[in-house]
This record gives C-alpha cells, structure tokens and sequence, in this order.
C-alpha cells in the first residue's frame, strides 16, 4: 500500500525497533523451550503436573542451596565455590518455575541474573537501608513516608529471593509472618489516622500470607470509614502466577476498590502463566500496576523497556513506574547511572502509546520520598510564551495567557 510522506516518516521513525524486535526474547516466545525446561525440572523433583501448578508446592519446593541448583541448572565450573560464598552472606531462593524461565544457553539471561546468586554481590559498596524505613515506622511493620498513605509490611517472604532487592535487609535467614497482634496494632494505628486514605499491603510479598490471614486483614481495613483504597505489593504474578488462584482472587474482588501492583522486568518474564494470572486478576476487576526497577544487564535498553510496556498493555497491566537502582549493598552490579534511564524514557514518548509510558522515579535517600525525572521538554517559560519541544526533537512555542480574573472553584474556609 501506498504511504503518505507523513506515514513514511513515522513507520522510519521506528525502523531500528522493528529491526531489533524479533530478537528480543519474551516468555511467550520462547514457550515451548520453557516447556521443555518445566518437564526435566518436573522429572527431576518428582512432580506431577498438578503439583507443579499448586503454589504450596513451588513455594516448599524452591532452590535454596547450591547443590540443588547445580542438580536443575548447567552452572560455570568453578561457580560453585562462589555460589557458596555468597549465599552464606545473602540467603537465595528461586520457585522451579522461575528456574524453568532461565534460558541455560544465555551466560547473560536476565532470569538467571535476577535470581541466580553472583560474586559480585560480596562488592561491600552501598548501605543496607538507603531509604531509612526504619525510621519512618511510627509502629512496627509500618511505614508512613507521605501524608495520607502508608505502607503495611505482612511478611519478609517472597516467591523468589530477587537478587537486586532493596530489602534484603529484611529478607533474613527464615520466612516470617508478621504475627497477629502486631498487625492488629497496624491496623489500630490506621483507624486513629483519619487522613489515611490509602493503604498498601506489602511485604516481602503481600501474597505470601493465607489467603484467611489476608482476608482478616482486608476486612479490618474495610471497617475502616476513612480507608478508601487498599494497594497489594506482589511479584507472585512474575515470580509464582500459580498463588492467584481462582478462590484468592474471588475473595480479593469482595473488597474493592482494591489494586494490585506488580514487577516484571524483562519481557522474558512474560510467560502463559504470568499471562493467565494477570487476567484472572483483571477480570475481577483489579486495576494492576507495573513498578519496574531499572537494572543494569536486565533492563537497561531502551528497546526491551518499549516491548515490555507494550506486551504489560497487552496483559491489562498498566506501566506505573520506573524505579532507578538504589545503592542497596549487594546490589552494586545492578546499578546504572541517570542518562541510561532517561534515554529509555525519550525513547518511549512519542515512540509509542502513552499508556505504555511510566513514571521513571528516583527515591530521595533518608526517606526524602519518589522524585520523578523526566527528559526535559519545557525550554523556555516567559510571561508571554513557552517554548517546547517534542518527541520529534521540533521546537514550538504556545502563548502563556495573561493573568484573567480568578475564579476560585472552592469556597473552603
Ligand atoms: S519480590 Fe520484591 S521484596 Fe521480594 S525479594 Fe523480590 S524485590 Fe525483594
């Protein structure tokens, strides 16, 4: 078919990421392999395909020692020692599915490299609590950073132990949850604050709880007037999809409005299953979320961002945001400085749907709270005129209106 000049320009404005696009591999993709991966992981651990697709099963069944990771995975020779030392400083933990994911034929797969322990995580660089949470706990298992939301934190468990996570602090050597009494007195903290309006439920993974224990816990929350939306913060849909079950997710729609957000990285994350658990979520009407964490050798291209934002579109998650890198100890192999991730972020505006197009956010250290950083497209303001620029690197100016006689929409005392 025969192309405007417009049509022309815009289809070469994406020429290089048309180009790069069969190259970049999703769990979609790469499904048969991951198939193939599951069987002789399934084989190796005496399951049964019902077994396999139970959370309780993965969840007792995770790799946590480096005999049996070297049993399901091919590792470098000479890894194993360095294996060892690290896991005796930061403990690992990976689902069989997550394991399955790991393309054994890439030293550089973005799974292998969020999940498998790496020497370079004993670079002592960095501080264990870059964010201060511990002094923003007005009682314990609660953080409040900002005036009227605050954090719950339920557990230190996770599906996976992600090797770049910024609490690892808390990750310690065994799963707890959070007992009974110290949550109540969460949630009796939340009832004395009437301008908290927004709580979310993290942890760990918000997911790691019963689905009976999360449910008191939302019905407390419920009873709560002035409590009107509740956040979860989980990777399960990533890192274990087999936990959103159909009776997790029927007792989740009881106590809307509610939203989930998740963390996917890398569209090699995106997976059947990811997919079938994202919808089962979606469909019950929970508007879910994506928070990203920019990662050096996962993420940090501008290419695979774009995909992974489409395809997250594609699964009704929303891209909400873009973490930078925090200079968590352990992790420094991870970081990436802010042109990488600026770069990303002018590469996806105009390039692709708005929808697709996050917030890309630093924390401000000591618990000075989310800074975005945008790519810089207001020029110029002046009394008369602002000058900008667009996606296209154009310039055009637009006229500032001249102060009007105010009309104050609130009459607030
Ligand atoms: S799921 Fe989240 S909290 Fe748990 S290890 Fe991964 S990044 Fe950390």
């Amino acid at each position: 078919m025969d192309q405007t000049p417009r049509s022309q320009h815009l289809h070469d404005t994406i020429e290089d990421y048309l180009h790069v696009l069969p190259q970049i591999r999703t769990g979609l993709s790469d499904q048969s392999a991951i198939e193939q991966r599951q069987q002789v992981i399934r084989e190796k651990l005496g399951a049964t395909a019902e077994e396999w697709s139970d959370y309780r099963w993965q969840l007792s069944h995770r790799i946590t020692s480096v005999e049996k990771l070297s049993d399901l995975l091919p590792l470098e020779p000479g890894t194993l020692d360095q294996l060892s030392q690290v896991s005796e400083r930061y403990r690992f933990a990976i689902s069989p599915y997550y394991l399955s994911l790991i393309d054994p034929a890439d030293p550089d797969c973005p799974i292998r490299r969020q999940s498998v322990p790496s020497i370079e995580e004993l670079n002592p660089e960095g501080v264990l609590d870059p964010m201060d949470e511990e002094h923003s706990s007005p009682v314990p298992s609660v953080t409040r950073r900002y005036p009227d939301r605050l954090i719950i934190k339920v557990t230190n468990q996770c599906g996976m132990y992600c090797r770049f996570c910024q609490r690892r602090r808390l990750i310690g050597e065994t799963d707890l949850a959070v007992d009974e009494a110290t949550l109540r007195a969460a949630v009796q903290y939340v009832r004395e604050q009437p301008e908290v309006r927004d709580v979310l439920i993290t942890g760990g993974d918000a997911l790691m709880l019963s689905d009976q224990a999360l449910e008191r816990l939302l019905q407390d929350l419920r009873s709560i007037p002035h409590v009107e939306i509740i956040r979860l913060g989980t990777r399960t849909p990533v890192t274990l999809p087999q936990r959103i079950t159909p009776a997790l997710v029927e007792m989740l729609r009881r106590y809307h409005p509610l939203y989930i957000n998740t963390h996917f990285n890398s569209p090699a994350e995106i997976t059947v299953e990811a997919k079938a658990a994202c919808t089962r979520l979606a469909d019950a009407g929970i508007p879910l979320g994506n928070q990203m964490v920019l990662l050096n050798g996962v993420n940090n291209n501008k290419y695979i961002v774009r995909r992974l934002n489409q395809l997250l579109l594609t699964l009704r998650v929303k891209p909400y945001y873009i973490f930078h890198p925090k200079t968590v100890q352990g992790t420094s192999h991870f970081w990436v400085r802010i042109e990488e991730g600026l770069e990303i972020m002018e590469n996806l505006r105009g390039y692709t749907s708005g929808m697709a197009i996050p917030t890309y956010i630093v924390n401000g250290p000591g618990g000075l709270g989310k800074t975005p950083i945008l790519p810089n497209y207001l020029l110029y303001i002046g009394k008369d005129k602002a000058v900008f620029r667009n996606w296209e690197n154009k310039n055009f100016e637009i006229e500032n209106q001249p102060n009007r006689v105010q009309h104050d929409p609130g009459h607030f005392e």
